[in-house]
């Protein structure tokens, strides 16, 4: 379909597809597509009443069930401009993205949904403004990108391409939402996918692992996307194998670096399912590259190729390394930062989005992501990527959880610090060794800290590695050096 507005791409799925299943609350409501419309659209009709009109912003604080989506699906059928706010944010955070968006109304829990006579628009276009998703906020302030419905559309049509899901017969799919709504990839990758050709979506109120594996039987789950850890945690349950999730078709990872050491666990946890990685942005309403089912294990280490129609690019690669800061250009990338000039005119140059992330590009195409610039440690001018050495972390025996941090130092600038999760298996005195057949001398962490609870992660899964930086306790420098 080539809808010219969320609203008219979901208008033609109700049309073909009202009696199906559209919606799942996990001890909630079931909505049909006719039932989530109607629904929508009085929605919209209390929204025009309370004054909001078109290109006016409207903040949701819901958490993840039919109301969040019925919120955001009235908001587009108002022809205002959906603001999703991150529900684990603290209070002044919040403050700040509903007086940074100008939010002129706020869906929040425990007030009823507005209601009026049933209102959708008709007449939008692909470059008006749909929807300001704000970052996750791991290297400053979360800045709102500006979402078009074309940027809508072309990642819904980039996701059907990259994993082979033909938009005719995606009807039949059904996919579980385990990430926050709140999020491109549950909103754009997810919902927005399965209502563009008719599929189903299951939400989570809460996560929770085991209900989580529970609902992939119970429910007859064929596709989701998550985050590195949740699988992590989903393969620790000592009963993973009794639960049911054969019907699992489509799986993928992204959102944060996947250690190539769970891949091939993945691949052998879902055999039936095609595996891929996912990179993408909030700048680029989702998906980036893509690492196909076929290249997952032995290319574990890269995201992938660009998504259709989207072109990648390096900034100033080093001539040695070859590393540089990746670029991406596409239908997809969103129209700057709300309210942001500077931001926006240092981000994207030239048509050009600035991706913050580290890249080199192999001969056949695959891009293999080493940093977020900011994560980048300077040891006395040797740079050291921290991903790389997580991964390397991941593969020791009793590591659990691993991330790497530059740790102050006088002379270096900066040393190479580890802070590991670890199990009955993990011996620091058996650590030089494992690491030194993976990594050169200068990128082995001198310096550790034991954490005894789980590494802080945002919602969206990313390693919040600001905190670690002021709150580890280093035990160092090690192996005498
Ligand atoms: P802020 O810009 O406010 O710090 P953020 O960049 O963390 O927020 P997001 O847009 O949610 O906000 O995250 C995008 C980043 O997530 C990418 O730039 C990249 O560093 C990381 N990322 C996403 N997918 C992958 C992946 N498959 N592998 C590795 N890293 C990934």
């Amino acid at each position: 379909g080539l809808a010219d507005s969320l609203v008219a791409m979901l208008r033609e799925t109700v049309e073909r597809f009202g009696d199906r299943e559209a919606l799942v609350e996990l001890g909630g409501e079931r909505l049909t597509y006719r039932e989530l419309w109607r629904r929508a659209a009085r929605v919209a009709g209390g929204l025009r009443s309370a004054g909001i009109s078109r290109g006016d912003r409207v903040a949701n604080l819901l958490p993840a069930g039919v109301d969040w989506v019925l919120a955001f699906l009235g908001t587009q059928l108002a022809g205002a401009v959906a603001v999703p706010v991150n529900t684990r944010l603290a209070p002044p955070e919040v403050d700040y993205v509903l007086a940074d968006s100008g939010a002129a109304f706020t869906f929040r829990p425990g007030t009823a949904l507005p209601d009026g006579e049933p209102f959708a628009v008709d007449d939008l276009s692909r470059e008006e403004v749909s929807a300001i998703f704000y970052t996750s906020g791991t290297t400053g302030r979360p800045k709102g990108a500006m979402t078009t419905h074309e940027n809508f559309l072309s990642n819904v049509e980039n996701v059907c391409r990259v994993k082979g899901i033909d938009p005719e017969t995606g009807w039949q799919t059904r996919n579980l939402v385990s990430v926050p709504l709140f999020h491109v990839t549950g909103c754009n990758t997810q919902l927005l996918l399965q209502l563009s050709y008719g599929g189903a979506t299951v939400v989570m109120p809460k996560f929770d692992v085991r209900q989580f594996l529970r609902t992939i039987a119970q429910e007859r789950i064929s596709l989701f996307t998550t985050v590195p850890a949740i699988y992590a945690l989903a393969l620790k349950q000592p009963d993973f194998g009794e639960f049911d999730t054969s019907s699992v078709r489509h799986l993928s990872y992204g959102g944060a670096p996947m250690a190539p050491a769970l891949v091939e666990r993945i691949k052998a946890a879902f055999p039936q399912a095609r595996v891929g990685n996912s990179y993408g942005l909030t700048e680029t309403s989702s998906i980036t590259t893509f690492l196909p089912h076929e290249h997952s294990v032995e290319h574990a280490d890269s995201v992938g190729f660009p998504a259709p129609v989207i072109d990648v690019a390096l900034h100033e690669p080093d001539p040695n390394t070859g590393v540089g800061e990746l670029l991406v250009r596409g239908p997809n990338v969103v129209a700057g930062y709300w309210n942001k000039p500077e931001a926006t005119g240092s981000t994207f140059v030239d048509g050009w989005l600035h991706t913050g992330d580290l890249a080199r590009i192999a001969g056949n195409g695959l891009v293999h992501l080493v940093d977020r610039a900011k994560d980048v440690i300077n040891r006395g001018g040797e740079n050291v990527y921290s991903v790389e050495v997580e991964n390397a972390l991941a593969a020791v025996p009793g590591v659990v959880e691993a991330a790497v941090v530059g740790v102050p130092d006088d002379v270096m600038g900066e040393k190479v610090g580890a802070v590991i999760v670890a199990d009955e298996e993990f011996d620091t005195e058996q650590l030089l060794g494992h690491l030194a057949e993976q990594l050169a001398d200068f990128k082995i962490p001198q310096f550790l800290h034991l954490s005894d609870r789980p590494l802080p992660r945002n919602p969206g899964g990313k390693l919040l590695k600001r905190d670690l930086r002021n709150t580890s306790t280093w035990r160092g420098p090690l192996w005498g050096r």
